[in-house]
């Protein structure tokens, strides 16, 4: 497709150069470059968050559980039993990012990057589904008043529910917005979504003891109308990623980046895309006929340098180097 014209003639060196750095035979007409990225220490930190997030969950529904038993309230035993199915969420979403980790295969040459997108739709679902019963249940609420026999515990409980989540939503989005990952940070969000879910039973003690029986469910049905719009904007995101897409001013800040050069004549046919974490982009760097091929091949590697420095995610960087007069010949 690409062929690179040196101006010094020496076919063989050029040859043997670039046999050498694509690893293909002596016959490649490609002037290529790329490097791969294996986020190790990404899986070890998300593996982290995950054992930690499970054990406060864990911990917390057996707080809540004994309290449960202890005081007869139904809802209680059943954010007992959210909480410890929560701290098993982060499963799917750990397996992918070790999946991430491996290398590509014959069967998966661009690597196993998108089953993190595939965990994302597993764990929006979720958050969907906590909308839903927290509405339902609101619902209910509005028919059948709910009479608290133990408001110190219940209050307890419910505070308990709300730190444990927090802290679980405050390490996974952290970990999230580190790593690029949109999938932990909705997992995140599905966690701070379900604090406040608890923390509204404070609301609904507050409003039995007060004498104002609807303030519980008029809270939980404002709360579930905002978790459904947070999973439609996390829907939308992780759509984006699932469909090879990417933010546009992603695009604009890799092409500033790479073109930063003034051997670099234009930057053409730059595409880029999400995989999991990582963003995977290729594009054209058109230079001069008459540069030679090791400053086209130092121009190139400059400009994955400086791609990946404003790039903290940059996964694969593809750069084909082309000759001006053949960037000419075929469309951009
Ligand atoms: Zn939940």
């Amino acid at each position: 497709m690409f062929s690179f014209s040196a101006s010094s003639g020496k076919e063989e060196e050029k040859e043997r150069a670039m046999s050498l750095f694509h690893g293909m035979g002596k016959h490649s007409h490609h002037g290529g470059h790329v490097h791969v990225h294996r986020p190790g220490h990404t899986e070890a930190k998300t593996t982290s968050v995950f054992v930690v997030s499970f054990l406060v969950l864990a911990a917390t529904s057996a707080f809540q559980g004994s309290i449960a038993v202890f005081s007869g309230s139904v809802s209680l035993l059943s954010d007992a039993f959210h909480n410890v199915a929560d701290g098993l969420t982060g499963l799917p979403l750990w397996l992918a990012f070790s999946l991430a980790a491996k290398r590509p295969s014959l069967r998966y040459p661009y690597g196993y990057g998108k089953f993190e997108d595939l965990a994302g739709i597993f764990i929006v679902g979720l958050i969907f589904f906590s909308a839903g019963v927290s509405l339902v249940r609101s619902g209910e609420k509005f028919f059948h008043p709910q009479v608290f026999h133990h408001p110190g515990w219940v209050t307890l409980a419910s505070l308990t529910g709300f730190l444990a989540n927090e802290a679980v939503a405050f390490l996974r989005i952290r970990a999230g917005r580190k790593t690029g990952s949109i999938s932990l940070v909705a997992d995140g969000q599905h966690a701070r979504v379900d604090g406040f879910t608890s923390l509204t039973v404070l609301v609904g003690v507050a409003g039995s003891v007060t004498g104002h029986p609807l303030w519980d469910p008029v809270v939980g049905i404002v709360l579930g109308i905002s978790v459904l719009w947070i999973a439609l904007r996390m829907m939308r995101d992780v759509g984006l990623h699932l469909s090879d897409g990417i933010e546009p001013e992603t695009l604009e800040i890799i092409r500033k980046a790479a073109s930063d050069s003034c051997a670099i004549r234009a930057v053409s046919r730059l595409r880029a895309r999400w995989t999991g974490h990582s963003i995977s982009c290729d594009f054209c760097l058109v230079l001069d006929d008459a540069m030679s091929f090791q400053d086209g091949r130092r121009e190139g590697r400059l400009a994955e340098e400086r791609v990946r420095k404003v790039l903290p995610f940059a996964g694969d960087v593809l750069v084909v180097i082309v000759p001006e007069s053949e960037a000419a010949a075929s469309p951009p």
